[in-house]
């Protein structure tokens, strides 16, 4: 069993030729909508797997709610947590210009009303879960109170700071098992360079030095570097022809979280993850990119 608690948002995506400027309107050629929200995406991975995934999150009072909620029940994911607040459901309007460079708006909307207030409803949902998985598309508040949820029941918890946020407490990090942040997020959050290799390894060991207990650094096509206390090592991607990246970083947390729930030791779910994630890669699209585990063995040598 997974435990997802975070976000979920409509992703407004415009083809353009040009952005306009002030007082103009500008024809584009395409639009397309798509379901995410680094939550909801980490949850449709991990239940496409196979797991039981449960999901605690705010959709808004809109008909983007009601699609959201209709997706996630279409993936499996238990929907008891899912609850319908004031304002407008989360929703990124992405504008993607003709040499694929992006602008990004984040609405959080309905995630923001994802207060740790909620949590204590759904306390059955904490301990009886293998493994709870965080991102930041949610109030801070909501994720420390996850985290002293967790630690009371002893449930582990993987911590995937996305996107970065400065004011990020240390001490509840330290009480995550797991915590994973790709090469920018670690750079923000140290205040180091993680320009090569040498420099990511000097910053994931300050965090083990500040008390946290792994480490998981995603690194793009280089794979992940795992560290904790007693081990460092990169374990590597599987080399494949990447044509779309977004949502890869969560498809490899959803995919981790899947894999470590089920039993994998930590080196072979990371193997696993990377495995899941390199196919997404090779596939358009974000949720509409996560394979189903009938479909992995003819996709993974
Ligand atoms: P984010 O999307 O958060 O920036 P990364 O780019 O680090 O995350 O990618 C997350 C994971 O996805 C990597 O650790 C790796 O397993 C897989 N991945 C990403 N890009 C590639 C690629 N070009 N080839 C193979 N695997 C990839």
């Amino acid at each position: 069993d997974v435990l997802v608690i975070g976000s979920n948002m409509i992703d407004l995506i415009s083809y353009i030729n040009r952005m306009p400027v002030e007082g103009e309107t500008v024809e584009a050629p395409d639009f397309q909508m798509g379901f995410g929200g680094k939550g909801a995406n980490q949850a449709v991975a991990a239940a496409r797997l196979g797991s039981k995934v449960s999901f605690i999150s705010m959709v808004g009072n809109d008909a983007f709610g009601q699609q959201q909620l209709n997706n996630f029940k279409n993936n499996n994911i238990d929907t008891t947590g899912v609850g319908i607040g004031t304002k407008s459901s989360g929703a990124a309007p992405i504008f993607v210009d003709k040499s694929s460079d992006n602008r990004i708006l984040i609405i959080k909307g309905a995630n923001n009303e994802l207060t740790p207030e909620i949590l204590d409803k759904y306390v059955d949902l904490i301990k009886g879960t293998k493994i709870i998985v965080l991102q930041q598309e949610i109030p801070l508040e909501t994720n420390y109170r996850a985290i002293d949820l967790a630690n009371l029941y002893h449930v582990p918890v993987l911590l995937n700071p996305a996107p970065a946020n400065k004011s990020l407490d240390i001490n509840h990090v330290k009480k995550v098992d797991f915590f994973s942040p790709n090469e920018t997020e670690l750079a923000t959050l140290t205040g180091m360079p993680t320009n090569n290799m040498d420099e990511i390894k000097k910053a994931a060991h300050h965090m083990i030095k500040l008390g946290v207990k792994n480490m998981l650094v995603t690194l793009g096509s280089k794979g992940v570097l795992w560290m904790n206390e007693n081990n460092s090592q990169i374990i590597k991607a599987l080399k494949v022809n990447a044509i779309d990246t977004t949502g890869a970083g969560d498809s490899f947390i959803g995919s981790f979280a899947h894999y470590y729930a089920n039993g994998d030791d930590i080196p072979t779910a990371i193997k696993h993850a990377n495995q899941y994630a390199a196919i997404t890669v090779t596939r358009r699209g974000t949720q509409k990119s996560y394979p189903k585990a009938d479909e992995l063995s003819s996709l993974v040598k």
